[in-house]
């Protein structure tokens, strides 16, 4: 157990009453905590949130030694206040230091940091439909050295965001490029590591896709650019011939909270799924054949992201008729069922905050 020590505001600031937006807008508190070799993570605190001093040198600005989660807390129907599955953000941040040389950082204590500050904050849990707080732990290297290493000091911190509903009025459709050029990550590379450094290569990618009115980027593989990946910031399923069938976790993907609990779920309802490679050229087939019923994406920002077009190079693939697909919306409704306690859950991954 971390022995928290909490510094709250004199000043507690405004609590919007506009559109929220998502990540622009910040609480009134941080969770921080330090790292040093030879002492370990220390001082772990709630101060009220601030910018930060670091000296220019600092490591993170130059060699993005540096890793992130994202999660939520939702307003309960019940009132009570609930993460999901916050174990499973403890868990791939480990996954994602020990390939980035960031040291370990134990499980339970990443989840109390997460609890602890949002239960500072929980006034800031907005409770319109569709809103909820985004969580944002994060870590940096800070060590003053211009040198190529892993850093001897860190930070680890937890800032909160209080994010409007995704769909102001019901699922809707995106359009998404299918990019040929670019590539995200590679196999032994840092695919599957929630860190900055994917985001920055997926940047140009994206501006491309922008620039032709596509929301986002759906990526192939690196080396043959064949092989389907996952889009920007989610995993990406298809429904063919009556299957769930998504790229299997290769090592260069990210492998999504939101994948795993919905492939649990199809799993339990009966629907088969599959995780495989899938190439670009099987999906134009089943797309010409009439068999690609559905796509959508799965994160935690959307939950569930329906997808109407798919471009790749000359070809359109225009997706069913327009409307939802059946097992996206059941998935959307499932998820976020359990996520506010809607419906049971039996699997114990709604956590109250208390
Ligand atoms: C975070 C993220 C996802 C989605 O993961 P969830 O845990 O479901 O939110 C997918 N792809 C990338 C690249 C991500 O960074």
């Amino acid at each position: 157990m971390l022995d928290i020590k909490i510094y709250r505001t004199t000043e507690p600031k405004q609590k919007p009453t506009g559109a929220l937006g998502f990540g622009k807008i910040f609480t009134d508190h941080m969770f921080i905590m330090n790292y040093t070799e030879g002492k370990g993570w220390h001082d772990p605190r709630i101060e009220p949130y601030h910018n930060l001093s670091l000296a220019p040198s600092a490591m993170v600005f130059h060699y993005g030694q540096e890793m992130f989660e994202g999660l939520k807390a939702y307003k309960g129907v019940d009132g009570k206040n609930y993460l999901f599955r916050p174990d499973m953000n403890a868990k791939r941040t480990n996954e994602t230091n020990k390939r980035l040389c960031i040291p370990y950082l134990p499980e339970e204590d990443f989840v109390q940091a997460v609890k602890a500050v949002v239960k500072v904050d929980e006034d800031w849990i907005p409770t319109e439909p569709g809103t909820s707080l985004y969580i944002r732990p994060f870590i940096i290297a800070t060590d003053e050295f211009l040198g190529v290493a892993p850093s001897k000091t860190y930070l680890f911190m937890v800032i909160l965001s209080p994010s409007g509903a995704y769909y102001s009025s019901g699922l809707e459709p995106v359009g998404i490029w299918i990019e040929d050029d670019y590539v995200r990550a590679v196999k032994g590379g840092m695919g599957f590591a929630k860190t900055g450094g994917n985001y920055a290569c997926s940047l140009a990618g994206q501006v491309k896709a922008h620039n032709d009115n596509y929301s986002q980027v759906l990526w192939l593989d690196g080396v043959h650019r064949k092989y389907i990946e996952e889009v920007g910031s989610m995993n990406i399923m298809f429904k063919i011939d009556g299957k769930i069938v998504t790229p299997a976790l290769n090592g260069s993907i990210l492998p999504g909270i939101t994948r795993n609990s919905v492939i649990q779920i199809c799993k339990d309802k009966g629907i088969p799924v599959e995780e495989r490679q899938i190439s670009v050229d099987e999906l134009l087939e089943a797309q010409k054949s009439g068999k690609l019923e559905e796509v959508f994406g799965t994160g935690t920002a959307a939950v569930v992201s329906p997808v109407g077009k798919l471009r790749y190079k000359d070809d359109v693939m225009t997706i069913g008729d327009g409307s939802i697909g059946k097992v996206c919306q059941m998935l959307y409704d499932t998820v976020t069922g359990i996520q506010l306690g809607k419906l049971e859950d039996k699997y114990g991954w709604r956590v109250e905050v208390k």
